[in-house]
């Protein structure tokens, strides 16, 4: 599908949920990006484009697409959580001196997740929340 709202809507469809003016509203801001963003962020947007949507809705509204995998949150560095959407699998590195995120693919880390599970049956869930460190570019600077 072309449309890239058409197809998250017909992925809501395909769940049994509704696609209802918030819905769409929640999942526009987004599509819109930046790809992360706080649900602050989200619903001042979204009541800025529709005033007649409550800020309330646009958080239930967040929860529910995060209840069907529509779209899912993150917490980057001191537990600032942001949303960003479901359908592209990734991680995230933040870089604690400039605040940069980089997006990185899953299978970074299969190693780490199969040596916790095979040895302290831990189960690791490393979407929730992202790695800290240095970018390149933050290291070669002091403090
Ligand atoms: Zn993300
Ligand atoms: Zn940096
Ligand atoms: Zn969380």
């Amino acid at each position: 599908m072309d449309n890239p709202l058409e197809a998250q809507i017909q992925e809501l469809r395909q769940r049994g949920i509704k696609a209802t003016v918030a819905r769409r509203a929640v999942l526009e801001v987004l599509l819109e990006g930046p790809s992360h963003q706080s649900a602050d962020d989200i619903a001042t947007k979204v009541s800025s484009r529709y005033p007649e949507i409550h800020l309330s809705t646009v958080y239930r509204t967040l929860e529910t697409l995060e209840r069907i995998g529509a779209v899912d949150h993150v917490h980057l560095g001191h537990g600032r959580a942001v949303y960003h959407l479901g359908d592209d699998p990734h991680q995230h590195l933040v870089c604690d001196r400039c605040g940069s995120v980089i997006e990185v693919p899953n299978e970074i880390f299969l190693t780490l997740n199969k040596t916790l599970s095979d040895k302290y049956g831990f189960k690791l869930r490393q979407n929730h929340f992202a790695v800290l460190g240095r970018c390149s570019s933050c290291q070669s600077v002091s403090s």
